[in-house]
């Protein structure tokens, strides 16, 4: 049974050695993900270095995503490893930076803070996890009750209730880090924050001098970007993918929007030819747990049969105590969502003229699989993986083998819901000889037997992305 759903796992402290890369790519991980908020630019050089090397010991193509900082609002570095923030206490958010921390002052590095919040407002830290009232601001000082205490530790996410704290899209050092992505031909940049498709435009100027194609992902966190259906569809048509990113945006604008949000933005993107990721505290409760709760269980299904192409995994992995579980744990319950009857057909765009030709191939491909008895897998023999990522966004119990001469395509396909990467070059083949060589090379993936069927997609112009023009059934002769 091959699993359709994929898996994001965020490198960190408890994940990044080289063992530990092995073992999660063993369990399922299919895209890694290094998170620029955290770490030096040296450190995940070596990560991804460390990532490049274990996939190509193992032969398995996964993604490195880069995520940006972006001009997210956190508190400072703490005094010590980590606070309680007792219920009912007093804390002192500071953008003083002299001025000494303690158990009760904590430092942020956003400077309008005093001017940007009123007394009575509600701030939230880490998700949301911790809450905060702001009872006064006195100069550099905003001094809060704490309404819901918790465990804090440095570096954690502040956000106001409602949205309404903002900087700049992108900061100097989100520019560095595209530099970096740029420089470990990382195969997908998360932009964070975006609240609208032109917030988008210098990261493109920035990628363009660079002089490489780096596929973005914006993260959709900001009230701001889920205001209205335009301006949600322009930033989706301007990315080559979105995540729902829900830590953010459920502070933002409150869990009972969330749920109808994230259906949303999954739906859309997938009418719009984009892989969409769910994001965030997905198995919370296994950072410091060795199983997850129904809930998480549930909450994971419930990603998968809105239709997202990959689930996200942040502390579970980055700095929890159970990895290799998470991973495995999040693996069974994408695979249980997997065997529900409405994950298995399509009635994707039935009643929609079709654009272009190998998008009609692509739609062609997926119903006869998904129609024809005894079939298989369909094969997608693809340059840039634009033919394979269409066939993805239709619902179907069965793999998709994209097969590719470029590492990159591989890479990238590696986050396309339903879709196996596999890396062989094809092209001295021609006709007569390409459909036999392409169902070998998937024979022994698929574990095809004698008589299965399977549906193949080409372009008859080798070298050009978007070309496919072909589809084929072929029966298996063993
Ligand atoms: P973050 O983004 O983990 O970088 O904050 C994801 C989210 O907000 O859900
Ligand atoms: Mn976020």
């Amino acid at each position: 049974m091959v699993r359709r759903t994929k898996i994001v796992a965020t490198i960190g402290p408890a994940s990044g050695s080289r063992e530990m890369i092995g073992r999660l790519l063993d369990k399922g991980v299919n895209v890694f993900r290094l998170n620029f908020s955290h770490g030096s630019a040296d450190g995940h050089r070596q990560q991804a270095q460390i990532i490049r090397e274990v996939c190509a010991e193992k032969k398995i193509y996964a993604a490195i995503l880069g995520d940006l900082q972006g001009p997210k609002i956190r508190i400072g570095d703490l005094h010590k490893e980590s606070l309680t923030l007792p219920d009912g206490g007093e804390i002192t958010l500071t953008i003083d930076d002299s001025k000494e921390k303690t158990d009760s002052c904590v430092s942020v590095g956003y400077k309008a803070l005093p001017s940007s919040v009123t007394v009575g407002d509600t701030l939230l830290l880490d998700d949301g996890l911790i809450q905060l009232t702001v009872n006064d601001i006195e100069g550099d000082d905003v001094h809060c009750q704490i309404k819901v205490g918790g465990e804090l530790k440095s570096r954690k996410g502040l956000n106001r209730l409602g949205g309404g704290l903002s900087a700049p899209a992108i900061t100097e050092k989100d520019l560095a880090d595209i530099e970096l992505a740029a420089e470990l031909k990382l195969d997908f940049l998360a932009v964070s924050f975006p609240s609208c498709a032109d917030d988008l435009i210098p990261v493109k100027q920035k990628l363009a001098t660079l002089n490489v194609t780096i596929n973005i992902i914006s993260k959709i966190e900001r009230a701001e970007a889920v205001a209205s259906d335009d301006t949600l569809n322009e930033l989706i048509k301007a990315s080559d993918g979105v995540m729902v990113a829900r830590g953010d945006l459920g502070v933002e604008i409150g869990d009972a929007q969330l749920i109808g949000v994230q259906k949303k933005i999954i739906r859309q993107a997938r009418r719009a030819n984009k892989p969409v990721i769910t994001a965030t505290q997905m198995m919370e409760s296994m950072i410091n747990a060795p199983v997850p709760t129904r809930a998480e269980v549930f909450d994971v299904a419930n990603a998968v049969l809105d239709g997202t192409d990959a689930v996200m995994l942040s502390a579970e992995t980055a700095t929890g105590k159970y990895p290799e579980k998470v991973v495995a744990a999040m693996a069974d319950a994408c695979l249980g969502a997997e065997q529900h009857p409405d994950t298995r057909t399509s009635g994707y765009r039935i009643d929609k003229t079709i654009g272009t030709i190998n998008e009609s191939i692509a739609l062609a491909a997926i119903y006869a699989a998904n129609h024809l008895e005894n079939v298989k897998a369909s094969i997608c023999l693809t340059e840039s993986g634009a033919t394979a990522l269409i066939m993805s966004r239709l619902s179907s119990s069965l793999p998709i083998y994209g097969i590719s001469r470029h590492q990159q395509t591989c890479q990238r396909m590696a986050l396309y819901r339903g879709v196996v990467p596999i890396f062989v070059d094809l092209s001295h083949n021609n006709g007569d000889t390409l459909y036999p060589a392409a169902l070998e090379t998937a024979a022994k993936p698929a574990s095809l037997q004698q008589g299965d069927r399977v549906i193949i997609t080409y372009g008859d112009i080798h070298g050009s992305g978007g070309m496919t023009n072909n589809v084929k059934i072929l029966e298996y002769q063993g």
